[in-house]
């Protein structure tokens, strides 16, 4: 009958939610763990010019390596911290954690270049969040166009007015604001017309439909617009000899992707900078 089916569903159901529920309490305890004992990286992913081929920055990538060595990737966890929070608690280790190593290499008087930081939108909407950023530039000394701040296009869905006042606040300070995966969300043109963004990462998605004619044309008419409203852009995910070939054809400003490297430990990146 319709009763037992619903019935059924709904022990299904419950049991599903249960286990998930026990699934992210023990994943806040092995966070909380794991932060103690020092469990979580910073990867670094260099960003390249594309006309020079030269390093222009990098992006730190949270890497979480158990103690069995192996690497989590962000995606098995940070939806997690998400639900739970904890992720304004990760975002602000990594934002420590590429101030001090900057302030590191700075001191070993090497030539550095910005790292840009991820931001998730509970942080970027939570309220103590700019003072505490600016507490840790304080407190490694470190320049704050040396560490800019990527938040997704996903963020756009929440209040606009509340986070064009953020990125305000945030310029005031000397921060740059990067537009991650710009394309993906669903108010990406009217973000250009009232954000005043610093630099836009072209999606993935978008890179991998080079060679795909209507692909082609829509990258050409991105690169155009963010030329002509004077914003810099950055493609990310570029593998390939003939994406890279593509985009600097069209000279597109800076790129990201396997082509050129991968997320690396900070001892391996560290030899690339002068
Ligand atoms: P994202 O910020 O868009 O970072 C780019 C992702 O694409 C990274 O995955 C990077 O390793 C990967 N990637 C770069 N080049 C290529 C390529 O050529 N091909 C392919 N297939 N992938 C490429 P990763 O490190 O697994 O991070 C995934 C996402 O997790 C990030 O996307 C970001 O949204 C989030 N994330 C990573 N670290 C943090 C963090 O510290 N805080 C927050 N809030 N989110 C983070
Ligand atoms: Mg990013
Ligand atoms: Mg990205
Ligand atoms: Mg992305």
């Amino acid at each position: 009958t319709v009763k037992n089916q619903l019935h059924n569903y709904y022990a299904f159901y419950n049991e599903e939610l249960k286990k998930r529920i026990i699934h992210n309490k023990e994943m806040e305890d092995r966070m909380e763990t794991a932060l103690a004992q020092h469990e979580f990286c910073a990867y670094y992913q260099p960003k390249y010019d594309t006309e020079t081929k030269k390093i222009v920055g990098a992006e730190a990538l949270v890497r979480w390596i158990g103690k069995d060595g192996k690497i989590v990737p962000p995606s098995d966890f940070i939806p997690v911290f998400e639900e739970n929070g904890l992720i304004v608690v990760l975002d602000e280790f990594m934002f420590r954690e590429v101030c001090r190593q900057q302030r590191q290499w700075i001191d070993e008087g090497r030539e550095v270049v910005p790292v840009s930081v991820n931001l998730s939108r509970y942080n970027i909407f939570y309220s103590a969040f700019v003072q505490k950023y600016q507490n840790i530039l304080e407190e490694y000394k470190i320049p704050p166009e040396l560490v800019p701040l990527e938040i997704t296009e996903s963020v756009m869905s929440e209040d606009q007015e509340l986070l064009k006042n953020i990125i305000d606040e945030l310029h005031e300070i000397g921060f740059s604001v990067l537009m991650d995966d710009f394309g993906t969300g669903y108010s990406s043109m009217t973000m250009l017309s009232s954000m005043p963004i610093d630099v836009l990462k072209l999606d993935k998605s978008f890179v991998d439909d080079i060679g795909d004619n209507r692909g082609e044309k829509i990258i050409r008419s991105i690169i155009e617009l963010s030329r002509s409203l004077g914003i810099h852009l950055t493609a990310e995910g570029v593998e390939t000899e003939q994406q890279y070939e593509f985009l600097k054809k069209l000279q597109c400003d800076d790129i990201q992707g396997y082509y050129f490297a991968r997320p690396m430990p900070g001892d391996e990146f560290e030899p690339l900078l002068k």
